[in-house]
C-alpha cells in the first residue's frame, strides 16, 4: 500500500464530466468520468483515461480560457487523501478519504480506451445513493460549477 491524494474536479467543456485524478509520484494519472462516481457498489461508471496531469492542475479551480464548447468551469468537487491498494497494467484499486467519496473503489480496464469506475462494497458503501445529485458543490468553496459560469458570462 502507498500513501497517495486524489482529486475530481468538475469541469464545463465539451460535455460536462468529473475528471478523477491520482498522485502517482510528480504527476496525476486521469481519467474522465463523464457521469462522476458513486458511492453504489452496483454502479459501474465508464472512465477514459486521458494524459497525465500536473501536480499543479489538480489545485485548479476557475475558469479555462477561450474553450470551444463549455464554459470552461471547474470545481474542486472532491479532494484527500489516497491509499493505493493495487497498481496493475489494467487495473488499480485505491482507498479515498475525501468529504464526498470514502472507502474502496476500483478502476479496470476493459478496452482501449474505457475504465471502469466501482465503489468496493465496504461499510463506505452506499447503496442506491447519489452522491453526484446530492452534492453538487465544490469542497473548497462552496461554489458550484454553474455559480462560476454564470459568473463568468
Ligand atoms: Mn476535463
Amino acid at each position: 500500500m502507498s500513501a497517495s491524494r486524489f482529486v475530481v474536479q468538475l469541469h464545463d467543456a465539451t460535455t460536462l464530466h468529473f475528471d478523477l485524478r491520482l498522485r502517482f509520484g510528480e504527476v496525476l494519472r486521469s481519467w474522465a468520468v463523464p457521469r462522476g462516481p458513486s458511492l453504489d457498489p452496483a454502479v459501474r461508471r465508464l472512465a477514459v483515461p486521458v494524459e497525465d496531469h500536473t501536480l499543479e492542475a489538480g489545485e485548479f479551480e476557475g475558469v479555462h480560457e477561450g474553450q470551444a464548447r463549455g464554459s470552461g468551469a471547474v470545481i474542486i468537487w472532491d479532494e484527500g487523501p489516497a491509499d493505493i491498494l493495487r497498481d496493475e497494467p489494467g487495473h488499480l484499486s485505491f482507498v479515498l478519504h475525501g468529504r464526498k467519496l470514502t472507502g474502496g473503489f476500483g478502476l479496470t480496464r476493459t478496452g482501449p480506451r474505457r475504465w471502469i469506475l466501482v465503489k468496493t462494497r465496504d461499510d463506505a458503501a452506499q447503496p442506491g445513493s447519489d452522491i453526484v445529485a446530492g452534492h453538487p458543490a465544490s469542497v473548497r468553496t462552496g461554489r458550484t460549477w454553474q455559480d462560476l459560469a454564470g459568473r463568468h458570462a
